[in-house]
């Protein structure tokens, strides 16, 4: 979250109250998803677009690409729990098993006046428990293995480029059908209004408004491509983790990172773990950025 401040700080992005970036500013902004939908649209409606394309160009992609992040992070927070936890594979790890979730223990005993600390990933169906540490000193290596494989691949950017293009295209295509679906809507309006049948009239309108509302919805969409696009040729999303993986990560961002690389760790008593990786870490900034 440092790094995030001082890359908006750097970049001369104001924060919400015009001043500099701090880290709790950061810090509310993730907790508080209707905080940030109000920044993305301040920030989009408050700079005119000519002054995007001059001196500000690259710094507007910037932003919008890290406010893209922030609101992908908060949607993962959203489905797999906090950042903000010693368990940096909270609601990833699934028991072999009985295929349920393992969930997280924490507790402490007192011992000749000392205290211990016990912190463990339990299946309560099956009744085993794994070691907290244990378990992140064994996977999370993995982990940093292959971000560190996939960021220096030049494939990986090609196929990313290669998926994201697919993906505008399905979106074109669904624009056009929203547009043919919005002429035949006109068409009946009109019939209606001829036919002085009010009740018909009302039905299309309402239609109309359902189909107007999910061609918006693509439309935004296709702005959310239209910058990861440029963010990946820029190489900007795949250098963000290569430089996060160089210095010193706290727990937030390991956790992060495994939100986005991991898909789910199978784990069974008596056997060793098996991470399977998310095949595509995009597909997560792809899919809508609100819901
Ligand atoms: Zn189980």
């Amino acid at each position: 979250m440092n790094k995030i401040a001082s890359t908006l700080n750097e970049a001369s992005i104001p924060s919400p109250n015009g001043g500099i970036w701090r880290t709790s500013t950061i810090e509310n902004i993730l907790k508080n998803p209707a905080y940030t939908g109000q920044i993305v649209w301040e920030i989009r409606k408050g700079k005119k677009k000519d002054t995007y394309t001059f001196d500000h160009s690259h710094e507007a992609l910037v932003d919008r690409f890290l406010l893209h992040l922030i609101n992908t992070n908060l949607k993962l927070q959203k489905e797999y729990g906090r950042l903000e936890t010693p368990f940096l594979f909270l609601n990833k790890l699934n028991c072999q098993q009985c295929h349920s979730t393992l969930e997280t223990q924490n507790g402490s005993t007192k011992r000749n006046g000392k205290k211990y600390l016990y912190q463990d990933y339990v299946c309560k169906c099956c009744g085993y428990k794994l070691d907290m540490n244990e378990v992140h000193s064994s996977l999370f290596p993995q982990v940093l293995r292959h971000v560190k494989d996939m960021t220096a691949s030049e494939q990986v950017k090609e196929r990313s480029v290669h998926y994201l293009s697919a993906i505008e295209q399905v979106l074109e295509e669904s624009i056009s059908n929203c547009e043919s679906d919005l002429d035949k809507l006109n068409r009946k309006g009109c019939i209606a209004r001829e036919q002085n049948d009010r009740e018909f009239e009302f039905l299309v309108m309402d239609e109309q408004k359902q189909v107007f509302r999910l061609k918006n919805s693509y439309e935004h969409s296709q702005d959310v491509l239209a910058d990861l696009h440029e963010a990946i040729q820029s190489e900007m999303f795949f250098t963000r983790f290569d430089h996060l993986l160089e210095s010193q990560l706290d727990n937030a961002e390991m956790r992060l990172i495994i939100l986005y690389f991991v898909d789910e760790v199978q784990v069974a008593p008596q056997r060793p773990a098996r991470i399977i990786f998310q095949e595509n870490p995009l597909d997560h900034l792809v899919s809508s950025p609100n819901g």
